[in-house]
């Protein structure tokens, strides 16, 4: 398959971010694969019970320091904060922070680290970056799929996104599961289309494209690996209700939105899952990976149809759920969502 020029050039006005970007995004899939070989993957728990590795701390740190370096006075809102290595009580961990990041800056110390990384706790404002370091941290540590997403957000709007997914390897309509970073980088700018490229190669970049499938029966559905991130009751009823014949395909991180972008698959679904500890879906779980299934010719709302509201904060808080689709899917899902809850009553 022919690659298309990259970049086009009504993407110039872009040009400086969408650079950035992508060297950032290969960047951090170096990190990553790093950790994944060379480290013990130490993890730590978090307080809503979640796992952050090595990789989380390096990435975000990463991402700290160069998108100051490259845009200062820019805003990063990012999922991780530097207290949990902060107070000592990770001192394996903050070593292999340090080895990590220490391969590109070498004068690197732990005081630099907790800087880098808490440049990520700004508060959304006019225009910011979101990045989620380690997107499928539960993925990566179990040898699934797993995401680096980065995206800037100008006025509410997602402007920029970019996803790195090291074990997912696309073309048209197909997406392969891969080891190590054999997988992708996608991108994508408001208006101007997305495309993806293997990591390993700079300038092979082809357009994404969802599928065309129109029947719902015949549809590929992904969700969560987890069953905790989401609501398997809730699923099964709408795949029933479609009359959906083929398994939903549980896959974890923004690799979900890649493979619908790609056209491998029809329908992503996410249900807000019955765990207390968890409230809302954060922006940057969402941010790259929405706007590359939109800029492919997909359609990302919430389950009651609403589009992602990403100006009310660190999380969708005027959002329910999410829907992601090649478009054609949309109104039956959200028909069939419609159905199940009315029967719910
Ligand atoms: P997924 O890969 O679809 O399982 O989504 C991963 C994301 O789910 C993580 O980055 C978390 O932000 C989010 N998450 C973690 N715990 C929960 C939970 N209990 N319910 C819903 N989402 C969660
Ligand atoms: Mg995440």
């Amino acid at each position: 398959m022919a690659g298309i020029p990259f970049f086009p050039m009504n993407l110039d006005h872009l040009s400086p971010e969408l650079d950035f970007a992508l060297k950032f995004a290969r960047q951090a899939a170096d990190v990553a694969f790093q950790v994944e070989r060379d480290m013990v993957l130490s993890t730590l728990t978090k307080d809503d019970r979640s796992p952050v590795t090595t990789a989380d701390f390096a990435i975000q740190a990463l991402a700290g320091r160069l998108i100051h370096e490259a845009f200062p006075g820019d805003i990063l809102v990012a999922e991780e904060s530097a207290a949990m290595i902060k107070d000592g009580k990770a001192p394996a961990s903050l070593e292999e922070i340090t080895k990590v990041l220490a391969r590109i800056w070498p004068e690197t110390t732990a005081d630099k680290i907790f800087e880098w990384v808490d440049r990520g706790t700004g508060v959304p404002g006019d225009r910011f970056w979101t990045l989620d370091p380690i997107d499928g941290t539960k993925g990566f540590i179990r040898g699934d799929q797993y995401a680096t997403a980065l995206a800037l957000v100008v006025k509410g709007e997602v402007q920029l996104g970019v996803l790195t997914c090291p074990r997912l390897a696309i073309e048209r309509g197909k997406a392969t599961v891969v080891r190590g970073n054999e997988g992708s980088v996608l991108i994508a700018c408001r208006g101007q289309g997305a495309w993806s490229a293997p990591l390993k190669n700079g300038t092979a970049f082809a357009a994404l494209a969802v599928s065309s499938a129109h029947d719902p029966s015949e549809a590929v559905v992904v969700r969560s690996y987890e069953d905790s991130h989401t609501n398997t009751d809730q699923l099964d009823r709408l795949v029933e209700a479609l009359g959906i014949q083929s398994a939903p395909v549980r896959m974890d991180s923004q690799a979900k939105y890649a493979v619908v972008a790609a056209g491998a698959a029809d329908l992503l679904l996410r249900f807000r899952s019955s765990n207390r500890q968890y409230d809302a879906a954060k922006i940057w779980d969402h941010a790259a990976g929405a706007l590359i299934v939109q800029e492919a010719g997909g359609c990302v709302t919430d389950l009651h149809g609403k589009p992602l509201d990403f100006s009310a904060g660190r999380t969708l808080a005027r959002n329910e759920g999410l829907l992601a689709s090649n478009r054609h899917l949309h109104g039956a899902a959200l028909a069939g969502l419609r159905a199940i809850a009315e029967d719910r009553g």
